[in-house]
């Protein structure tokens, strides 16, 4: 037909988290912004740390333009890199250097460079998902070649199965992606997990006698509250690839910048690391936001401030759950799982459409029958929805 009939698919065919915020957009229109009480997208609402902003604005009044402008090496600026390197090695003693390290525009191009790395062409690749996933996460391994394969969790805690994941590990297994704290579901997963995982990825890896890969997705790793630790999985697994992304922890999405952090004591990790090259060559993912890479070099110990969103958590968790609402405390990000009241949870969705709730149903998640609630957002916003929260839970008694 002239054209990519899949990439059409997915051009043409928006995700529901957009889908409901166009709808949203129309509604505030029609009945003011303060009567919507719109919970479905990620986007951080606590600003970027004021010595990021005075950052950018001292980089462009004393910087040397054409260099801050101007390309970077493909892997990103040796200096930006050594920086991220050191940074890693004072926080979790890994031993990393600059040369594993490659500058992205955020975790979403880190993820699709990771994957096309490490999925051979023909080879009928799999690569394990948890759910609940982050959506766009079949997108990229489909893109690469790979095919999803989606495991389920723990009830309740939804900790990752480990039975179920040594059950769906066989000898097309390439690659595994861990994301925690979790998208959609604000669980962080713990030490104990980690190790069962870790254990079961290294036997497996020798049963099968190749390296199944662990790519580490770490955009909420600075969002935990009540100093809940998540652990850094290149200290668990040799195997390990992070993708990192400023996006969340410096609430710097619109600027696309994060990294990717190749283990130094992986196999073969100087090949895997050209591979990543290679892959963010093929994908045109080179020279990552020439700007950005300076600043967050400036301000790699910078923090935003995370107490409205654990306020956010707090008054969310304790009243829903007191109005019978179920779902798992979360310890990170800024997302919270709730449990349709119905089965289906697209028609719970529109019922609370109705009381100008907006919340995303969580099917293309990987689990039926919930909905998350993004609440970065204004502390005000979250206590005026509690009474439409209240009335339509009484729809269902
Ligand atoms: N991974 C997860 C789990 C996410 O939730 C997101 C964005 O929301 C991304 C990756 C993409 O992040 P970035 O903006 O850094 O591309």
């Amino acid at each position: 037909m002239g054209y990519n009939q899949k990439m059409y698919g997915l051009g043409s065919k928006r995700s529901i988290i957009r889908e409901i915020f166009e709808y949203s957009k129309t509604r505030a229109a029609q009945i003011g912004a303060e009567n919507v009480y719109d919970f479905s997208l990620g986007n951080p609402s606590v600003p970027a740390p004021a010595e990021v902003n005075q950052t950018i604005k001292e980089l462009l009044e004393t910087g040397n333009s054409v260099l801050l402008h101007g390309y970077t090496s493909a892997q990103g600026d040796a200096g930006v890199r050594s920086v991220i390197a050191e940074k890693i090695n004072r926080d979790f003693n890994v031993g990393i250097s600059l040369n594993h390290i490659y500058m992205t525009c955020g975790a979403a191009a880190s993820l699709s460079i990771c994957l096309k790395a490490l999925i051979e062409d023909g080879e009928d690749d799999e690569c394990i998902v948890f759910a609940p996933f982050f959506t766009e996460y079949r997108v990229f391994i489909e893109n690469a070649g790979g095919k999803i394969i989606i495991s389920q969790p723990m009830e309740k805690t939804f900790q990752i199965n480990i039975a179920d994941f040594e059950g769906k590990i066989n000898a097309h297994t390439k690659a595994v992606i861990v994301n925690s704290p979790n998208n959609p579901s604000g669980v962080v997963y713990s030490e104990e997990t980690v190790k069962k995982l870790c254990e079961v990825l290294t036997r497996k890896s020798k049963e099968f006698g190749h390296a199944i890969y662990l790519i580490a997705d770490e955009p909420y790793r600075e969002l935990v509250y009540s100093g809940v630790e998540v652990p850094y999985l290149m200290n668990y697994y040799d195997n390990t690839l992070v993708c990192y992304s400023y996006s969340k922890s410096l609430s710097l999405p619109g600027e696309r910048i994060g990294y990717i952090a190749v283990c130094p004591k992986m196999q073969d990790c100087q090949n895997i690391y050209l591979a990543v090259c290679g892959a963010g060559r093929s994908l045109g993912y080179v020279c990552a936001p020439s700007l950005f890479q300076q600043v967050i070099s400036r301000c790699a110990d910078a923090k935003v401030n995370i107490d409205v969103y654990k306020e956010n958590r707090d008054i969310l968790y304790d009243n829903l759950t007191s109005f019978g609402y179920e779902c798992v405390k979360p310890d990170g990000a800024f997302y919270l799982f709730v449990k349709a009241l119905e089965e289906d949870a697209y028609k719970f969705y529109e019922k609370a459409k109705t009381h100008e709730i907006l919340v995303v149903p969580c099917d293309d998640f990987g689990v039926k029958g919930y909905v998350r609630i993004a609440y970065c957002t204004d502390k005000s916003r979250v206590e005026g929805a509690l009474p439409a929260f209240r009335e339509l839970a009484k729809e269902y008694q």
